[in-house]
């Protein structure tokens, strides 16, 4: 610590304000250098919910755009979680006009002619076994993935911290399936296919802790709540056991990750075979005849999005 100011006490010591910051933003740009998620020539879409964590990821990314003269967007997905989604979007309108930087917002509404509430409606009138975080995932990285490749993008950035890896891996274990684990890592992905816009996650080795304090720290607009519906999910659940775990086992979540990231090239290597098809419906890659979205939305009897481009907004000058 270098003596100037109130200490933050976090796992790795005490630092000052001033310090944490330097130290955070450094620990995001090093995974960027270390682990190559893009280049300059790279269109860059930020995914944007306009929470802590990806607003983080916004401004980080975009500091280093302005540098590269890089082109990069945010782009929104509106799920249509009711007083809620809302407030998170307008808080990332409010930040790119702040900071100059172009966005749009995609919504389940316009694509999909419901929302997320809505669709869970239809889903539980037809008994259909489907959790709305399971369905919400899938619509979402369904639009963000046609959306972001529309807008020319070469590289999708998500907000995802730590904690969020961790709870991942894990109900990969429990439900879904070790390959799933192959995707994972700050570059997403086993199988390259011309459809998918690459992800990748900069903030990939920040706890959810850090970027709390660093948006903090910086004073960003955000909203600390979380989606009413977290409480409901898997995810919820596997966290809160990580979080005790951690809470008994100082350093749980990092042996993880690290854990995770030495299986990395393992787990590549075994489930990167084959080639992924295009989906019958809509086009988009799938692992199936059929990709897990227009699936749903058959089941549902929900429209299929008419692929005309987002809203797009640029920021005013
Ligand atoms: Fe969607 Fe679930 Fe996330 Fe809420 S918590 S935004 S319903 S995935």
């Amino acid at each position: 610590m270098c003596g100037g100011g109130e200490a933050i006490v976090l796992q790795q010591g005490a630092l000052c304000g001033e310090c944490f910051i330097q130290y955070f933003q450094k620990k995001v740009y090093r995974t960027i250098r270390q682990h190559r998620l893009f280049s300059k020539s790279d269109v860059l879409c930020v995914a944007c919910s306009g929470g802590k964590d990806s607003l983080a990821a916004l401004y980080l990314i975009n500091e280093l755009a302005k540098k590269q003269r890089q082109k990069i967007f945010a782009l929104g997905v509106d799920e249509g979680v009711a007083g809620y989604r809302e407030k998170q979007l307008d808080d990332m309108a409010e930040f790119c006009k702040k900071y100059d930087i172009d966005y749009s917002i995609v919504s389940f509404k316009d694509e999909f002619g419901h929302t997320i509430e809505d669709l869970m409606k239809i889903a539980r009138k037809k008994k259909l076994d489907v959790s709305q975080c399971a369905l919400c995932g899938i619509l979402r990285r369904r639009l963000l993935n046609s959306h972001a490749k529309r807008q020319g993008a070469t590289k999708i950035i998500t907000g995802h911290n730590l904690d969020d890896e961790v709870q991942t891996f894990l109900m990969n274990l429990f439900k879904g399936g070790i390959e799933l684990a192959a995707r994972m890592g700050p570059a997403t992905g086993a199988v390259a296919h011309g459809g998918f816009v690459p992800r990748v996650k900069p903030l990939y080795f920040c706890t959810e802790e850090e970027t709390t304090v660093y948006t903090k720290l910086m004073k960003f607009s955000v909203l600390y709540e979380r989606c009413p519906y977290r409480k409901d999910s898997y995810r919820d659940y596997v966290d809160n056991v990580i979080q005790q775990t951690e809470k008994d086992y100082k350093g749980t979540k990092t042996s993880i990750i690290q854990n995770l990231m030495k299986m990395q090239p393992l787990l590549k290597k075994e489930f990167s075979k084959g080639k992924i098809p295009d989906c019958g419906l809509c086009g988009e890659p799938s692992g199936r005849g059929v990709c897990a979205a227009c699936g749903m939305l058959a089941k549902l009897g929900a429209k299929q999005p008419p692929g005309r481009p987002a809203r797009s907004r640029t920021t005013q000058k």
